[in-house]
């Protein structure tokens, strides 16, 4: 038997422009890491006159939700990353993508088509069924790692004779099927990698129908991938070795083989996985850092508290760890596109700043849109190496994009921020208050989210609003003589008297103050009016500030303001 061989320019299909394909398992949210993948299929076939096609890998019954394939549709969707082919989506302006001629796209819904080939492998003798019980297996792998043996399948299942198979069968005696794997050495190649051999008898006889019926992994993807003529796989680097089986696969079907590129995996700065356990450190590490004992007020339930808090394995779901990050003002890492966009980062910027996770156009360029990665993006500028994720530089980015948009498509990014995020903002401001505060936020922001979250005082109801306990809150209100709030309780009447609320106004009134009181020092008064309505030392400017809350909400905010300090 000679040698298997993966050859890169095997494939008849690629002058029509390469196909690639994204096939990501459903199971949680998309991970930035498989958004790159994503990125760069996209790139590649896009750049080149070619297709990209979407396919959702649900055989695995136990981990996939349909609710998981929604979300990364909805998340690739808002990336910009469209596909040729695949699962049907309605975009949120009412247009659909999707479909083809190759569907489903969905691999639960293409368990006849596998079982087509794999009932043409057995009666071929290319697999076999086995009926191996899971304790059995166990016994055998055990039995391997006592004798420092890797473990592989002895092929008990082929001693049994067409009788006994068919009688084992008709038994309902729980089965698989393994694919008979030829003997040789099997080289991969990958364009990214170069080439690696696996050596004979490493790659063992595989199973490729789970004893639920349904076909794994390395069975389904060749077969969809043949079917969907898929030209290049690009995906991440821990399916390298998986490449060899299907490449035994492709073999044992007589399929076509497709070219290979492996991408190297993303990871946190310290070299760490990203992963979801990231959220509870940087949780676990504020409630250590404030010394905290209970669970602050609305947060988590205090049984999951005290297990989460005791066993650093228990992670919290997401809803408790949001209320809790900003419960403890903490900024929870991003791990999966939706946080990415719940942070208020730019779909656009989220893009270049992950393809440079992994690739550079060189020339020091580092700046660039979707369209420009579609040119420029090529394999042999694919690093080896797993890229760090600079959260510093993602941010700056995102800042420099912010600051850099025209008002108009900052006020409507904003806007629709906070339609999906903090609704409550734009229940409780008019349209013209909110564009007060987008304008007076817009340069001072590095995220779409910053205009919400340094503007909490904006939506505390008047009788809610605390006062920072802090030496700046001290000495704008009690400090020298006369203290602010005695110059606020000065100022309340002519405050009250103002009738349209417009920030010229308030302005007006104020100066008129200051010049008379203050020696013009607009300052001693703005400060204590600041503290009186929002709580702190920093907000917009004061007479927008006071503008954007509302005379009622204002008048009632000093008055209380005035009656628990003064
Ligand atoms: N479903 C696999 C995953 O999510 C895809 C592997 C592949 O691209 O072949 O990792």
């Amino acid at each position: 038997m000679s040698p298997t061989s993966s050859s890169p320019d095997s494939n008849a299909a690629a002058s029509a422009g390469p196909v690639t394909r994204f096939a990501p398992s459903p199971s949680g949210h998309l991970h930035v890491g498989g958004a790159r993948t994503a990125l760069f299929c996209w790139a590649f076939a896009r750049g080149r006159g070619g297709k990209f096609l979407l396919r959702i890998e649900d055989t695995d019954q136990k981990r996939s939700s349909d609710a998981a394939s929604v979300g990364f549709l909805k998340d690739l969707d808002w990336l910009g990353i469209d596909w040729n082919e695949g699962p049907e989506f309605t975009r949120p302006d009412g247009t659909i993508v999707g479909g083809g001629p190759h569907g489903p796209y969905f691999q639960s819904e293409r368990l006849d088509i596998y079982n087509r080939y794999i009932d043409q492998l057995v009666r071929e003798g290319k697999a076999y069924f086995a009926f191996d019980t899971p304790e059995e297996l166990d016994a055998k792998r055990k039995a391997a790692t006592a004798a420092k043996l890797a473990y592989r399948y002895d092929r008990a299942a082929l001693k049994l004779s067409p009788a006994e198979v068919e009688a084992n069968l008709k038994a309902g005696k729980p089965a698989v099927v393994r694919c008979k794997v030829p003997a040789g050495a099997i080289t991969i190649h990958d364009l990214i990698l170069g080439d690696a051999t696996l050596p004979d008898g490493e790659v063992d006889d595989f199973v490729i129908r789970k004893v639920d019926g349904f076909p794994t992994y390395h069975f389904a993807v060749v077969v969809d991938d043949e079917l969907m003529q898929v030209t290049h796989v690009l995906r991440a680097q821990e399916h390298f070795t998986n490449t060899a089986k299907h490449m035994v696969l492709q073999d044992a079907l007589g399929f076509r083989r497709p070219t290979y590129g492996h991408l190297p995996i993303i990871s946190n700065p310290d070299g760490s996985k990203m992963s979801k356990r990231d959220k509870d450190k940087a949780l676990r590490a504020a409630v250590q850092a404030k010394g905290l004992t209970a669970p602050p007020t609305g947060t988590v339930a205090q049984e999951r508290w005290t297990k989460w808090l005791g066993d650093k394995n228990v992670q919290l779901d997401f809803d408790d760890a949001l209320r809790l990050a900003e419960a403890l003002d903490v900024t929870l890492p991003e791990i999966n596109v939706d946080d990415f966009k719940r942070s208020g980062y730019l779909p656009e910027v989220v893009c270049n700043f992950l393809a440079l996770n992994g690739w550079s156009p060189g020339e020091n360029v580092e700046k660039f849109d979707t369209a420009f990665l579609q040119q420029r993006f090529d394999l042999p500028r694919v690093q080896k190496t797993a890229a760090k994720f600079d959260r510093m530089k993602l941010l700056a980015f995102n800042c420099d994009a912010i600051t850099g948009m025209d008002r108009e498509r900052y006020v409507k990014l904003v806007r629709e921020h906070g339609e999906r995020y903090h609704p409550e903002f734009l229940q409780r401001l008019t349209a013209d208050q909110f564009r007060m505060l987008a304008d007076a936020s817009h340069e001072r922001s590095k995220t779409l989210e910053d205009l919400y979250k340094g503007n909490r005082w904006v939506v505390i109801a008047d009788d809610k609003l605390a006062w920072e306990d802090s030496k700046n809150v001290r000495k704008a209100m009690l400090d020298g003589s006369p203290r602010g709030v005695d110059r606020l309780r000065e100022l309340q009447p002519s405050l009250n008297a103002v009738g349209a609320w417009l920030a010229a106004d308030i302005e007006a009134v104020v100066k008129g103050y200051a010049d008379q009181h203050c020696e013009g020092q607009i300052g001693k008064v703005a400060q204590p009016l600041r503290v009186a309505v929002t709580g702190g030392t920093v907000s917009p400017p004061i007479f927008d500030t006071l503008a954007i809350l509302g005379k009622a909400s204002a008048m009632k905010r000093i008055e209380r303001c005035l009656s628990t300090m003064a």
